[in-house]
């Protein structure tokens, strides 16, 4: 049974505390005026005055010269594969990113890319490993095309990347360029106190989000040197990404980037609250609520699916990422009334 309808939903979608992912989050009414009043044109002929605006913004305020708007993060990541990339070569990222784990083998299917899993422990890449695969290619390993890493880190229940760690990272690759599947990059900013342009200083290409905690209802944006944007705007068409009066979406996302970004420390602030929950219920699932500092709670339980049935009943959703891993997920359509449901939810819970 889909996990949102059938007959034992006797409510809908929007009464029930939603924590399966911040993609759930309906643009704002501001948004909304935004969105009906934009001017727009046609985008594939670079004449929509609303998404040029959008991408220049979001480049000024990551740091990078330009900016492509992408209907979604997976494109965001093939586009930036297919263009840093060569075919044949080795993409590094890690096990459990979206890259390699979330995107239905896309990588592979459109960019000849041999993506090579390595361990992705609090969201950092293995170092040693990196450098090596680097070195390899004087020793008649494949070419490495590409080190993806991503910030914040889902998996391990959206770790934040330091500049430290980026820089850690940057040195590892050597001349390989660097990629950050930056999703939820304004969520690391808020966490770590420190802007996201400074975060992605170190990298070649980046991505983020719009249509998850930022909460407007399509689109990515990707950024990086003009050139290279130039490039991704060829593979955005190849992919069929190219969309015509897109003013309309980007409106939007002009509203998410401007006004949305400061509260995802309620997010955050909610999540560590779940988190608490979780592991005040389940001491052993190997969750530590200090390291929650996002919008992310990753736990395991070893009955995923009783835990799941459990909250629904109480009006929650939750979702799993891979087999006895659970996730919850904290954004701006869930306020304080939805977290105290989901904590009394989660501390009636079978142990
Ligand atoms: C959601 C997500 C994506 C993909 O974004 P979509 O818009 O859902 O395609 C890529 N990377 C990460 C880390 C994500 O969380």
């Amino acid at each position: 049974m889909p996990p949102t309808s059938g007959p034992r939903y006797h409510r809908s979608v929007s009464s029930l505390v939603d924590l399966r992912s911040d993609t759930v989050t309906r643009p704002t009414a501001t948004m909304r005026k935004a969105m009906a009043q934009a001017e727009v044109g046609d985008d594939g002929y670079g004449e929509d005055p609303t998404v040029r605006e959008l991408e220049a913004a979001f480049a000024a305020r990551v740091g990078k010269e330009a900016g492509l708007f992408v209907p979604s993060g997976t494109m965001a990541n093939q586009v930036a594969l297919r263009v840093l990339a060569p075919p044949g070569t080795a993409v590094l990222a890690g096990r459990r990113s979206h890259l390699i784990a979330y995107e239905n083998g896309a990588g592979a299917r459109n960019s000849d890319a041999q993506l090579t899993p390595l361990d992705d422990h609090g969201g950092r890449l293995d170092l040693d490993a990196v450098a090596l695969a680097v070195a390899g290619v004087a020793h008649h390993l494949a070419q490495v095309g590409m080190v993806a890493v991503e910030n914040t880190h889902m998996a391990s229940g959206g770790q934040a990347l330091s500049v430290e760690a980026m820089d850690a990272l940057r040195t590892a690759a050597g001349d390989v360029p660097v990629y950050v599947d930056g999703a939820r990059i304004f969520n690391a900013e808020v966490a770590l106190g420190v802007p996201a342009a400074q975060l992605v200083a170190g990298a070649d290409a980046m991505m983020a989000c719009l249509s998850k905690g930022l909460a407007a209802p399509v689109g990515s944006v990707l950024a990086g040197p003009a050139d290279f944007i130039a490039v991704a705007r060829i593979e955005r068409h190849r992919l069929g990404g190219t969309m015509r009066q897109a003013g309309v979406l980007a409106a939007a996302g002009l509203v998410a980037l401007r006004t949305m970004v400061e509260r995802l420390v309620e997010d955050h602030r909610r999540a560590r609250r779940l988190a608490e929950a979780v592991a005040e219920r389940w001491p052993s699932c190997g969750l530590d609520p200090n390291e929650v500092l996002t919008n992310c709670v990753v736990f395991s339980h070893p009955d995923t699916d009783r835990l799941l049935d459990h909250l629904r009943m109480a009006g929650v959703l939750g979702g799993t990422i891979a087999p006895g891993v659970m996730r919850l997920m904290t954004h701006h359509d869930i306020d304080d009334v939805g977290l105290e449901r989901a904590l009394s939810a989660l501390s009636s819970a079978p142990v």
